[in-house]
């Protein structure tokens, strides 16, 4: 198996991060990263099921709610500015193995609303349990979507696991107060509670993906909210949004056949999920930018392109 760069357009997804960092030096750096994930169980699309069809039977209505779903959000944040005011955004659609959407989107905020202290993180943002008491909706939501799996020593195959180690490094440590920037992003209070049972499992404020409150309970879904001002490796940020799709190809050859077809092996190669074929069916956006970047064409002296018309070669 051989994880390469065969996807869709490498090199478009080169030229849209090129344009990403065109917004920066303009801009300036993001200051949040928010990962929206499709649910499934949205009553929107379970509403829609007939019969025994189940939501895995109909990508073609989960990929419409995902994308009014992430309309929406992007208003609220856009234009009803629930962050402050937005500068610039960009946001990039991905599918999962499992075939289900989610839009990664970057941030950038204007100076008013940049966000510097850590009462303006908490503000925004939480990595802890809420109390099920006060707000049970809250609470029933973080604890079906925002939970890091069970990984590290418990489960040494849960597949964040690298080397031992979770890649996401799970479970965090507990912290009275959140601390703004430790290597280019605020460490999060998670207060020592005492931990709940949730199923099966026992969960506590350590193992709590950082979310936004009011998106997760407008939303009900996975939106996992990160404050990114102080990153320093923006590009990083940049790259990691436009990496572009997995591929795998699989070849199984005849000893000593000499049957290379580079044209095949791409299509081969590429791996289309259902609700990834009703997206692009929809020709609903893979990518977006607030701004519109114009790339210029550039030569080097004494070298620019020359036409000749047919017959005046001479
Ligand atoms: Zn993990």
């Amino acid at each position: 198996m051989n994880k390469s760069e065969l996807n869709g357009s490498p090199h478009n997804m080169q030229q849209n991060y090129q344009d990403a960092m065109a917004m920066v030096r303009k801009f300036g750096k993001p200051d949040l990263f928010l990962t929206f994930t499709c649910n499934p169980y949205w009553f929107e699309v379970l509403n829609c099921m007939e019969g025994v069809q189940r939501p895995e039977d109909r990508p073609d209505i989960i990929i419409r709610v995902f994308n009014m779903k992430l309309k929406e959000l992007l208003e609220d944040i856009c234009k009803y500015g629930i962050f402050g005011t937005v500068l610039t955004y960009i946001h990039v659609i991905e599918f999962q193995k499992r075939g289900l959407p989610h839009a990664h989107i970057l941030l950038t905020l204007d100076s008013e609303s940049k966000i510097r202290t850590k009462d303006d993180i908490d503000k925004f943002v939480s990595a802890e349990l809420p109390d099920p008491c006060t707000d049970l909706r809250l609470f029933q939501i973080v604890t079906k979507c925002m939970v890091h799996g069970q990984c590290g020593t418990i489960n040494i195959n849960s597949p964040c696991m690298r080397d031992g180690q979770c890649c996401k490094s799970f479970p965090k440590q507990f912290k009275d107060d959140t601390e703004e920037n430790v290597d280019g992003y605020p460490i999060y209070r998670r207060r020592a509670t005492e931990s709940v049972q949730v199923g099966k499992y026992s969960i506590d404020n350590r193992c709590v993906a950082p979310y936004n409150p009011w998106l997760l309970k407008k939303f009900n879904a996975h939106i996992n909210v990160e404050v990114c001002a102080s990153v320093k490796s923006v590009k990083y940020l940049y790259k990691y949004v436009y990496k572009g799709h997995d591929a795998a190809s699989v070849k199984i050859r005849k000893e000593g056949a000499l049957d290379h077809d580079e044209i095949l092996i791409f299509v081969e190669g590429r791996y289309v999920s259902t609700p990834e074929g009703m997206w692009r069916l929809n020709e609903f956006n893979l990518s977006h930018k607030s701004h519109t970047v114009v790339r210029l064409a550039v030569h080097l002296p004494q070298q620019q392109p020359i036409v000749y018309q047919d017959g005046q070669e001479a």
